[in-house]
């Protein structure tokens, strides 16, 4: 028997048409660094959506399922361009502006993407690059920079608001297959090329709904979410479409990302909730530690990307705020946990144990965990193993290249079409996941598996260290060893007998497990979306640029 139920498409220009209508006064507001920070309404940004579509189709030229490219921070200009693109059925691709130029041109080249819209602040990282952008034909320019830059450029250069002057403030947007193709994200890929992640115009509706959820982010339009979280890194954890469903204003950081400006845009704009990797969050903590504000605003903040240590859970918690800690990927829309505790455990001890997980499935992300002989792992707490995920906003295969097939590859993708995560990790009998590495860094040691999360969250709780990363190294007589590196905080000496001590005793590191080898470095090095680089500490050990205490 067939529903009786209406089919009516999961489109994003849906979203758009809901949040610039019944949430019409709800704001995006952009800081600027220097006087009154920007403030677009959702009616504007919906306005100016349409606009940006007439100008991209009647302008430029763009048709059917051409890439439009953004360079861009998060700001208003950045959300009209997501919802624009894709309303007309194009495919919003988003630059990782951090990316090594290289990297840029060999996503761009392989997206194909006609178009680059690019904030004025970022000409300098576009213009040496324009030259081997094979297909981009038109680059538009939005906000303050140096236009002289593109001098010279094959491309044609537009200005974002001449663009916009004069278009009608309405679109009749396509009654799109809500299966096609919205917007593509690269994955920055550790080892081979990167990897592009299509979302389609239903996984990323459906995401949103999820997203909008109590138990994830459970946001309503008397929120304010400061969203630092860069647009180029999985939408922005998929915050700009699930607010426009909601109305909860977004305040946009443009390229301040750095801890003072935070810290004073959260004081003067008062959020109530903001989401960003665990690295922003410490750099804030120690500005808050310097200079008092007034944070109180900030009543929850979700930490994902890496695992948030248990420490700066605490320190936030302490400070009022409140963590939640989600766990995702590129592949996953992002959101594939979330840590709230289950009801039973509210109020008592188990709770921080509870939000210190990655956190819980929801009933979008089917899961399971694979040994190292492809057997099936119970759901006991303890085995661990390499998690897997099925659902509609996980990603099933790879972006093939233009006219190409989709890429499986087996290392990322089971037989029967589950996403292997690469993360390591047990799920409990109640559906919590708890990670304990990347497949890649795990440390095995005689045969035995040390996590180097467990680790780093014990150093990171010692009062002297404000960050630490452990990798494993080679070692002749056990395969693998851990290597401690750490970062003091200011005025701190190292004494690495005592932090051992410390691990053991405070940290309950099994004596085992224990890290032989220790140095102190200035900072951990990042990747280009804020996260531990452990490869590079891997290479710097290994070409012996690491000045290493034995104990
Ligand atoms: P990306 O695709 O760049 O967002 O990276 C995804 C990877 O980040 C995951 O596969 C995890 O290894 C890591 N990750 C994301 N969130 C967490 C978390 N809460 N705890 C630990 N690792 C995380």
């Amino acid at each position: 028997m067939l529903s009786t139920m209406q089919d009516v498409p999961l489109l994003i220009s849906r979203i758009l048409a809901h949040g610039s209508s019944i949430h019409g006064t709800s704001l995006v507001t952009t800081w600027t660094g220097e006087g009154e920070p920007a403030r677009r309404s959702y009616a504007e940004i919906g306005a100016r959506s349409a606009q940006l579509a007439h100008a991209l189709r009647e302008d430029l030229g763009v048709e059917g399922d051409d890439r439009v490219a953004t360079l861009m921070w998060n700001n208003a200009e950045h959300v009209e361009a997501y919802f624009a693109i894709p309303s007309m059925g194009a495919v919003l691709h988003t630059l990782n502006l951090r990316l090594p130029a290289e990297q840029l041109i060999w996503i761009a080249n392989h997206a194909a993407d006609r178009v680059v819209i690019v904030n004025g602040s970022l000409l300098p990282l576009l213009a040496p690059l324009l030259p081997h952008l094979t297909s981009v034909e038109h680059v538009v320019v939005s906000g303050p920079g140096d236009r002289s830059l593109l001098g010279g450029a094959s491309a044609r250069v537009h200005e974002y608001e001449e663009l916009l002057a004069g278009k009608p403030t309405a679109y009749e947007w396509p009654e799109l297959d809500e299966r096609s193709a919205a917007a593509m994200c690269y994955t920055s890929g550790t080892t081979g090329d990167p990897k592009g992640v299509v979302y389609s115009h239903r996984s990323i509706y459906l995401h949103s709904m999820q997203v909008n959820l109590t138990q994830s982010m459970g946001l309503t339009d008397q929120d304010t979410s400061l969203v630092v979280v860069p647009q180029f890194h999985v939408n922005a954890w998929g915050l700009p479409h699930a607010t426009f469903m909601t109305g909860v204003s977004m305040l946009m950081p443009d390229r301040f990302l750095q801890p003072v400006p935070l810290a004073q845009m959260i004081e003067q704009e008062r959020p109530t909730h903001a989401a960003a990797v665990p690295t922003i969050w410490q750099g804030l903590l120690a500005e808050l530690g310097a200079h008092s504000r007034d944070v109180s605003s900030l009543g929850q903040v979700t930490i994902g990307g890496a695992a948030c240590p248990p420490s700066l859970m605490e320190a936030f918690d302490k400070l009022g705020m409140r963590v939640c800690h989600a766990w995702g990927m590129t592949e996953t829309s992002p959101l594939g946990t979330v840590a709230r505790p289950p009801a039973h455990a509210v109020g008592t001890e188990e709770e921080f144990t509870y939000r210190t997980t990655q956190g819980r499935f929801p009933a979008g992300v089917e899961a399971r965990l694979t040994g190292p002989g492809g057997e099936r792992l119970p759901w006991d707490g303890e085995s661990a193993g390499e998690l897997e995920v099925r659902g509609p906003w996980i990603a099933g295969a790879y972006y093939g290249g233009e006219g190409a097939e989709v890429l499986r590859p087996a290392d990322k993708f089971s037989e029967d079409g589950w996403l292997k995560t690469g993360d390591v990790g047990t799920i409990s009998a109640d559906g919590y996941l708890t990670l304990t590495d990347r497949a890649k860094d795990v440390i095995k040691s005689g045969g035995e598996w040390i996590s180097s999360v467990e680790l780093e969250n014990a150093l990171m709780a010692h009062p002297d260290v404000s960050e630490a990363a452990v990798v494993a190294v080679p070692d002749d007589r056990w395969g693998e060893r851990p290597l401690a590196t750490v970062v003091l905080k200011e005025g701190s000496t190292a004494d690495f007998t005592a932090l051992r001590s410390f691990l053991a005793e405070e940290g309950g590191i099994a004596k085992w497990q224990l890290p032989e080898r220790w140095t102190v470095i200035e900072s951990v090095p990042k990747t280009s979306v804020g996260k531990f680089d452990k490869k590079v500490l891997r290479r710097q050990y290994a070409e012996g640029e690491l000045d290493i205490t034995r104990l």
